[in-house]
């Protein structure tokens, strides 16, 4: 009868431990999952091209990046303006962002990484725009 118990208790914790195993799978499947499904949702554009008051500075392939740099825009008479606006684009392995500029509202900078997507980051207040290959009308715009 004590033998029968402890089999019982010990098919038991079997059990218990076989369920865990497959909850701790299944907790991984569904994490997965929503990763894989998050980076599907986020649109994923190659290239972002950094204009400044309308003139293309630079074209970044954002999928050949594997080291971040900055990109650093400074105003100066050849492109118009003399503000003394200046603007820093950092560049990642896959995803751009507006680290820093003196733009009053700093909206650019609050824009944080973007990886592609029909909306540019931009900063009025210094004429910088940083749009993406797909973003449609967004280049169209900056060039015409
Ligand atoms: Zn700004």
């Amino acid at each position: 009868m004590a033998d029968l118990e402890f089999d019982a208790e010990r098919r038991r914790g079997a059990a218990f431990k076989s369920n865990k195993f497959w909850l701790i799978i299944l907790c991984g499947i569904v994490v997965i999952s929503a990763i894989a499904a998050h980076q599907i949702g986020q649109v994923q554009s190659s290239h972002a091209f950094v204009y400044q008051d309308g003139v293309l500075i630079e074209t970044v392939n954002l999928a050949a990046i594997t080291k971040t740099y900055l990109i650093v825009l400074i105003e100066d008479e050849d492109v118009g303006i003399i503000n003394g606006g200046y603007n820093v684009v950092q560049v990642d392995s896959g995803q751009i962002r507006m680290v820093g500029a003196n733009c009053p509202d700093m909206t650019c900078v609050l824009q944080g990484w973007k990886s592609g997507g029909i909306t540019p980051i931009v900063c009025l207040p210094n004429r910088v725009i940083i749009t993406f290959e797909g973003g449609g009308s967004g280049v169209d715009a900056v060039v015409g």
